[in-house]
This record gives structure tokens, C-alpha cells and sequence, in this order.
């Protein structure tokens, strides 16, 4: 079998930006997505600046989804289109379907990620589409896509959500796992991704699951991991990708999104904590973390009934921080 796919173009990126792991922004539309005060268009694209000028390479920055549904997230192809304005700065959208692939296009962005649930309970509560459907759907967006120019190609991850257990189905067979990211890579996507969608995971079986995706698809074509701090286990589950050898980590600025099911969780793991953690044990994430504070602090002016969430941000960087980062107390309250 073989995968043929960009992934390796953003293997060369890490290798020439001197970058040890990618922290990848989703608190857009991760975060957003389960907040009810509707952040304004110009204050996402204030993030977006804030971010990019921190040094965070890729956010995704909304979902092509219905506007009736996801309110939070109508403004999608407007806050797409100006984030692909900004030099470097890898642009994701989250499409569930053909339609969203087709504005994600006109978007003109770099990388769609298909969400695809293991659990196929979730999957009808989530898309309303079976794994037989969503493969199908998967193969058309695949078809639209190369019929663009090879250039203008975007990246498509196809992300396998509830891969560490589903807060229906409960647990979920490892193999499904592997089964469904062939399937999803013989379907034409260039990369899966691991969602841990439920705060399930623990490192154990972290190491454990990404070694059998490898095993059948290669190590190349999964390099990321998307986790939710639910159980707290966030960051153990990240040093557990790490050693394995993952590059790319999802995370959102202030834990925004919590958990419904979980009440006072955080959503997704802390940017902030998830930077600290990495640099502070010497892997380069080319981010400067008081320009990260920074765009902290544009999230909490403009949401500010919405927590945000973090440890490093409430106890400020230690005094024996390595010069990489910078210390600027300024920005602690
Ligand atoms: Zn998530």
C-alpha cells in the first residue's frame, strides 16, 4: 500500500523552521463551538493576529457547518479568508460533508479535516451518517479536491474521533481504530488524526493505539493527536504522543469549551500549559509565550463570562525558565 500525501512537506516545514513539535490551535472552533456568547468576527480575527504573531503555525479556524446549528461558527468563511491573509500561517477547517468541502475551497484554505467517529453511535448523533455514508462523503470531498490543481490542493486530515472511547458506545475496539484509518487513507485522505473527543485516554493506551495505526499505515501519515483535559489526563497523554514520536499537538487557548457531561473540565488541553510543558522540556515550539499570554488576553476582553483555563497563565512562568522564554510579568494579573 501506498499513501502518497503532503504530509511530508510539513515534515520538511518542522525540519526548517528548526521546530520539535506543532501546536496546532483549535480553540476557534473546538472551543467556540460549545460557547453560547457568540465571540465577534473582528475579535477572531484579532485572535487569529495575536496567535500567528506568538508564533502558533496552523489554527483552525471555524467549521463549515450549518449557521442554525452552530451559530458561534457562521462567520466561518469570513474569518478563513482573513487568516489566509497572514504570511505562514497554516490555515484548518473542520468540514463534516461535500458542502462544507466546497466553501472550505472557495476559502482557499490549507488543510480540511474530515471528522470521522469510531463509535458509530456517535457518528449518527454527530453527522447523522453511518461509517458506510461518512466513508462515501469522504471519497466525494477527496474527488473535489483533485480535480483543483495540484497546487491549490489543500491537505485532508481525516480525523478519527472517539478513538479512545465513546461516552455512548463506551469502550471502543482498537482494531475499529486501525480498520477505519486505512479505510479512511485508502479513501484518499493524505493523514488521520487521533481524537481522544472524550477525555477517555490514558498514556498507556496512547502509545499503545498510535503504534497500531503506524503499523498499517505508516508513521508518516498520523503525526498528530487531539486531546480533551477532561479527566486531567491531557497532559500525561501528550508525553505519551511525544515520546512515541507525534509532532503535531491540538490544544486551545484557555481550555475554552468544557465538557457538559463534566461540569467545571476544561475542553480541550491549555495552549499555555501545553507550550510551557514542551519548551520547558526543551522541545522547540517556536513560540513566544508573553505574545501567547498576550492573545490570552484578547479572548478574555472579548468573552468575559466565558473561564479560560491554565495553570501557567494564573502561576506565571518559573524563574528558572530558559532564556527561550521569555519572562514578562507584565502580562500576569
Ligand atoms: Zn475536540
Amino acid at each position: 500500500m501506498c499513501f502518497a500525501g503532503k504530509t511530508e512537506n510539513n515534515e520538511l516545514d518542522k525540519i526548517m523552521n528548526k521546530i520539535d513539535i506543532e501546536v496546532s490551535e483549535v480553540g476557534l472552533r473546538d472551543g467556540l463551538q460549545s460557547i453560547s456568547q457568540i465571540m465577534p468576527t473582528e475579535d477572531k480575527k484579532r485572535w487569529i493576529k495575536a496567535l500567528a504573531l506568538a508564533g502558533i503555525p496552523e489554527i483552525e479556524v471555524g467549521s463549515f457547518v450549518p449557521a442554525r446549528i452552530f451559530p458561534q461558527l457562521a462567520d466561518t468563511m469570513d474569518v478563513a479568508q482573513y487568516a489566509r491573509t497572514i504570511e505562514g500561517l497554516k490555515v484548518a477547517v473542520l468540514v463534516p460533508n461535500l458542502k462544507g468541502a466546497e466553501q472550505a475551497i472557495m476559502a482557499r484554505v490549507n488543510k480540511l479535516t474530515i471528522p470521522f467517529s469510531v463509535s458509530e453511535t456517535h457518528s449518527l448523533r454527530n453527522v447523522n451518517r453511518t461509517h458506510v455514508q461518512m466513508l462515501n462523503e469522504v471519497k466525494n470531498i477527496v474527488e473535489l479536491i483533485r480535480r483543483l490543481p495540484i497546487d491549490e490542493r489543500p491537505t485532508i486530515e481525516g480525523a478519527l474521533s472517539t478513538a479512545f472511547g465513546c461516552s455512548i458506545e463506551g469502550s471502543v475496539p482498537e482494531d475499529r481504530v486501525v480498520e477505519l484509518a486505512v479505510a479512511l487513507m485508502e479513501a484518499g485522505c493524505d493523514e488521520v488524526g487521533l481524537s481522544d473527543t472524550t477525555g477517555y485516554a490514558n498514556p498507556v493506551q496512547v502509545k499503545r493505539l498510535i503504534g497500531k495505526v503506524w503499523s498499517a499505515i505508516g508513521r508518516e501519515h498520523l503525526t498528530g493527536i487531539h486531546l480533551h483535559n477532561t479527566r486531567g489526563q491531557g497532559l500525561a497523554n501528550v508525553l505519551a504522543a511525544v515520546e512515541v514520536g507525534l509532532t503535531t499537538i491540538d490544544s486551545s487557548m484557555g481550555g475554552i469549551g468544557g465538557c457538559p457531561a463534566a461540569p467545571g473540565a476544561s475542553g480541550n488541553i491549555v495552549t499555555e500549559d501545553l507550550v510551557f510543558l514542551l519548551e520547558a522540556m526543551g522541545l522547540k515550539t517556536g513560540i513566544d509565550f508573553d505574545r501567547l499570554i498576550a492573545a490570552r488576553n484578547v479572548v478574555a476582553t472579548a468573552l468575559p463570562d466565558v473561564e479560560l483555563y491554565g495553570f501557567t497563565p494564573d502561576a506565571g512562568l518559573p524563574l528558572s525558565s530558559p532564556p527561550h522564554i521569555k519572562r514578562n510579568l507584565d502580562f500576569y494579573p
